[in-house]
């Protein structure tokens, strides 16, 4: 298929293109590299650097490329950014979204795979989540991706664009070549935090909260591999290519651990003995994220291979033993 992917030169977008194109997909790419980076782009697909939010660019690049379906992931996502500058999430992702939808039905294109977050779910009683709960996002940056998806959903009534919503637990992990990988400036995201400290940028990593109601006291999430994800995307947009009505569905491993039991296996798998220092909880912060992923096995088939953390760590690893200073602006890697 012709793809566009928003936002694919950054860190989840960027293993998507790779994916895409392993299996013989056409990709196009529209990134304003706010976040993303050049060298994070794979120099088989074909590159735009500008902003979803450019209806004339957007509606001239999906006709000039026939693209037949998007998978979009142009999004801020910085929880604490969110809380406080919630207009910038608003205008990029919101507004960005609605753009991108009135250029598609423009053009005729009708299918989009959308990156969601577990964050639309807020603090829930009951776990693992199910995609039925009532959602209850607790901060800005989820709250405008359930309006996306709300977005969606009207869309596709008026104008019958089918999507299919992804709402990802917490992603981690690298490209098995060690090739592409999470690299953030400012860093925000638990693995590269600690994985910073054997770097030796870091001298030890904060524990944010040790009294959550949790067996150790600290905050239990969900991880999910990066590769084990996008392959849920491609899934997901051959499940559209079928001519599938619109769906919504969690991205998790199902397991949860605690932030101790995380640094204890980067402990492992580096040999490093990474100190930890206990700090103040974060804003925003449920005591628990737990993913169930059942209707994703189930509906599109999805296969997790990623079982074990410490797997999931040691691919970040060996990125970030590649990347010691990160991604940078300039050239492309591959
Ligand atoms: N965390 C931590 N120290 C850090 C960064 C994160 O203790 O330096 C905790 C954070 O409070 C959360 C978990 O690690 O409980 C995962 O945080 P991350 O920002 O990676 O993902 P989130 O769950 O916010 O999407």
């Amino acid at each position: 298929m012709n793809v566009l992917v928003t936002g694919g030169a950054g860190y989840i977008g960027s293993h998507c293109v790779r994916a895409l194109l392993d299996q013989g997909h056409t990709v196009t790419i529209i990134d304003n590299l706010s976040t993303g980076y050049l060298q994070a782009i794979d120099s088989r697909a074909k590159f735009y650097n500008t902003d979803i939010r450019k209806f004339d660019k957007v509606m001239s690049i999906l006709i000039n490329n026939n693209i037949e379906a998007v998978i979009h992931f142009a999004a801020f996502s910085l929880v604490g950014e969110s809380m406080h500058n919630p207009l910038k999430y608003y205008d990029n992702n919101v507004y960005g979204t609605k753009v991108l939808l009135d250029a598609m039905a423009e053009a005729n294109v009708n299918k989009i795979v959308f990156s969601s977050t577990a964050a639309v779910y807020g603090a829930q009683d009951v776990m693992p989540i199910t995609e039925e709960v009532l959602e209850t996002p607790s901060n800005a940056y989820g709250e405008t991706k359930l309006a996306m998806e709300k977005m969606m959903k009207w869309s596709d009534i008026a104008n019958d664009t089918k999507y299919v919503a992804l709402r990802y637990f917490n992603v981690a992990g690298a490209h098995h070549s060690g090739e592409i990988g999470e690299s953030h400036n400012p860093e925000t995201h638990l693995i590269p935090l600690i994985l910073q400290v054997p770097l030796g940028k870091r001298e030890f990593i904060s524990i944010f909260g040790t009294d959550y109601d949790t067996p150790d006291g600290t905050c239990i999430r969900d991880y999910i591999h990066i590769e084990d994800l996008i392959s849920a995307h491609i899934k997901a947009l051959e499940y559209l290519d079928k001519g599938n009505e619109s769906n919504t569905f969690n991205l998790g491993s199902g397991l949860g651990y605690s932030v101790l039991e995380m640094v204890e296996a980067a402990r492992a798998v580096t040999g490093h003995d990474i100190p930890a220092k206990l700090a103040e909880r974060r804003a925003g912060d449920p005591a628990r994220l737990i993913a169930s992923s059942d209707k994703a096995v189930k509906v599109l088939g999805w296969v997790r291979n990623y079982t074990d953390v410490k797997d999931i760590i040691a691919s970040a690893w060996t990125f970030h033993l590649n990347f010691k200073e990160g991604f940078k602006n300039d050239k492309h890697k591959y």
